[in-house]
């Protein structure tokens, strides 16, 4: 048996439940459980908030998951990344207000940045020899420049239209993410059978969607 976390509820879920299908896997999934096991697959699936799955990976309580890249290197665990998945694309955006002026990144020099990304962006701070205040805030970036709390935000964009209407106009992109699939780097024999399994079979969807 081998075990998966995926994102209870938000923007990896439903596709994320999709490519399980898609791979010829069955499971009930009831929105209220947490875990649930395949039918026609020796798979467990876990629903866990997105943050809490690389952890539980690296951990080995799951022995594999599926997340944003965004959030997998913030919390510095790339190197349990499997395989790019295709969905969940979206970036990390340095954005500033509408009429603030703007002309390149040494702009934010000495400014104040709120964002639920510290490390990403302090990485990209750091790339471009620019020092910055950082304020990190868990949830409503977008709205830090309009009550005076920060001078910009770096937040997770698709299509920009969150940022319009709070004010804002997007300047930097600062990392492109995708969804993943990553595993525990100890998987054991049977694991490691099972996990390559799912790829294989994750290879012909994505083989047939091209
Ligand atoms: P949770 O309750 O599980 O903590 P959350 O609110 O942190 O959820 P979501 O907004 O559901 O997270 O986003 C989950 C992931 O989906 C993000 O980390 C990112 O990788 C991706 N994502 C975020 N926003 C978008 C978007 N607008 N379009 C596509 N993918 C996105
Ligand atoms: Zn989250």
């Amino acid at each position: 048996m081998i075990r998966l976390a995926i994102q209870k509820s938000g923007r990896l879920s439903d596709d994320s439940i999709k490519l399980i299908r898609e791979c010829g896997i069955s499971f009930l999934s009831a929105s209220s459980k947490l875990k649930t096991e395949a039918t026609n697959f020796p798979l467990e699936i876990l629903f866990l908030r997105d943050d809490d799955i690389p952890g539980y990976v690296a951990d080995g309580v799951a022995d594999i998951g599926i997340v944003g890249q965004n959030v997998l290197v913030e919390e510095g665990l790339q190197q349990l990344s499997v395989k790019n998945l295709g969905f969940s694309k979206c970036r990390l955006s340095l954005a500033v207000s509408k009429g603030a002026e703007y002309g390149d990144i040494t702009s934010l020099e000495g400014k104040s940045i709120a964002t639920s990304y510290p490390n990403l962006l302090q990485e990209y701070l750091t790339s471009k020899g620019v020092q910055a205040d950082i304020h990190t805030i868990s949830g409503s970036v977008e709205i830090a420049p309009s009550i005076g709390l920060a001078d910009a935000v770096c937040d997770i964009v698709s299509s920009g239209s969150t940022l319009i209407s709070n004010g804002l106009r997007e300047v930097e992109t600062v990392f492109k993410s995708e969804a993943v699939l990553i595993a525990n780097q100890n998987l054991d024999a049977e694991k490691n059978k099972l996990l390559k399994q799912l790829l294989f079979r994750m290879e012909a969807v994505q083989r047939a969607q091209k």
